[in-house]
């Protein structure tokens, strides 16, 4: 779980629970918690998942017997910051450090719960709606920036916006040591998630360019391989910074030159050559969707089409496309048609006005069913994989057929 060539190396996210560097313990688990040893005991960077905390406390316990002195959540998201419960059931009360805007998030969690696990259902292909209930929630908070002494251990923690609107990342200077969370997760940015609240695509660029002034000797990621080397873990924050940087300035000179989000959407693509990188691939979030993600953000959610503003319903615009084609069949058949070409994206249109328009016609869910499977197939995206294996699962539904959940256990789940 480690490299000093990140240009080269093969990424992955789970491996053997061990000392990764001086003093610092790595359980890689999907999701990277660590141990760090210091003069008043243990600082322990993302617990990771509720339902990995046995084997987390197991391990590191297997690694020292100091008390858990500190824990540091890098942001509030359920892959990270729910794992102390075997702690805590141990005996254990560490002081639990979080950015501040970690509390509104549990709130928020708890507010929309239902709502959550109804989209991480979806997004993982999970087999029934899953979110915690249960909170730790941090004793200490901070706005900006915080210092903690540790005997003669300093250890800086700076928040940060990316990912989350509750990001911290952590340095300890004096043994050169960056824990980025997830501002590096070894795959492109996942800064554009359509089913989540906003992300911060800019803040993220400059976080990352704050942490490469660090001359930090080793990077800790929120996800996957630990980097080491001067040079490496700057060229890793650098180029991640200016991927953002690339589909920010794209989207930014295209609004202001008056282009509509649509046009926006379909113009602007990632750097064709950090695409390529092995820590900037697109298997999670789709760069598409950090567009999105942006014109949300710096742009109200209207698309450009006036007909769009107050819009009859989904149905209605369907039975009229179907009543323009000569009836339902027809664009069954021109969906098929489609398909069998490979165009599977203009083909998915024809999907779904033919289920809207007709939602008992059973020629309409087998090609929406058949389109989604082909979508599913082509598409690397674990993001979009995840809506179009439900809406392929919802057509199976509608035919009687069994439904496919299918979690990429190779990649594991995260927010
Ligand atoms: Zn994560």
């Amino acid at each position: 779980m480690l490299t000093r060539d990140p240009l080269h190396a093969a990424p992955r996210v789970w491996g053997e629970p061990g000392e990764i560097a001086p003093d610092v313990f790595l359980q890689p688990a999907f999701v990277n918690s660590y141990a760090l040893r210091t003069p008043v005991g243990l600082l322990m960077v993302d617990p990771g998942f509720g339902h990995a905390s046995q084997s987390l406390q197991q391990a590191v316990r297997q690694w020292s017997d100091a008390p858990l002195h500190t824990a540091v959540y890098t942001h509030g998201h359920v892959d990270h910051a729910f794992g102390l419960r075997a702690f805590l059931a141990a005996g254990e009360r560490p002081q639990i450090i979080a950015q501040e805007n970690c509390l509104a998030r549990f709130q928020r969690y708890a507010l929309t719960h239902g709502w959550n696990a109804r989209i991480n259902q979806r997004q993982f292909s999970l087999p029934h709606p899953t979110f915690p209930h249960h909170f730790d929630w941090p004793t200490l908070t901070f706005r900006d920036a915080l210092t903690q002494r540790m005997g003669d251990l300093e250890v800086h923690y700076r928040a940060a916006k990316g990912e989350t609107d509750d990001a911290c990342w952590v340095w300890v200077p004096t043994r050169r040591y960056l824990f980025t969370g997830d501002l590096i997760i070894w795959q492109a940015p996942n800064c554009g998630n359509p089913q989540k609240v906003q992300r911060y695509p800019a803040e993220w660029a400059e976080a990352l360019d704050r942490m490469a002034g660090l001359d930090a000797e080793w990077l800790f990621p929120g996800h996957g391989l630990v980097i080491a080397g001067r040079d490496a873990v700057r060229t890793v924050l650098v180029e991640t910074a200016r991927y953002l940087r690339v589909i920010i300035d794209q989207v930014l000179e295209r609004m202001n030159a008056g282009q509509t989000p649509d046009e926006i959407f379909h113009a602007v693509e990632p750097d064709p050559e950090l695409a390529t990188r092995p820590y900037l691939q697109a298997n999670y979030d789709h760069p598409k969707f950090i567009v999105r993600n942006l014109l949300r953000l710096w742009g109200g959610w209207w698309n450009g089409n006036a007909a769009e503003l107050l819009p009859a319903a989904p149905a209605a615009q369907a039975q009229e496309i179907a009543t323009l084609a000569g009836g339902v069949a027809n664009v069954i058949a021109r969906g098929r048609a489609l398909l069998d070409q490979g165009q599977s994206q203009l083909a998915a249109h024809c999907a779904e006005w033919a289920t809207r328009a007709a939602p008992d016609d059973r020629e309409a869910q087998r090609l929406k069913r058949d389109v989604y499977q082909r979508r599913l197939a082509e598409e690397r995206s674990l993001m979009a994989q995840g809506i179009y294996r439900a809406a392929m699962n919802d057509a199976r539904a509608a035919l009687d057929e069994a439904t496919e959940s299918s979690v990429r256990l190779g990649m594991g789940w995260k927010e």
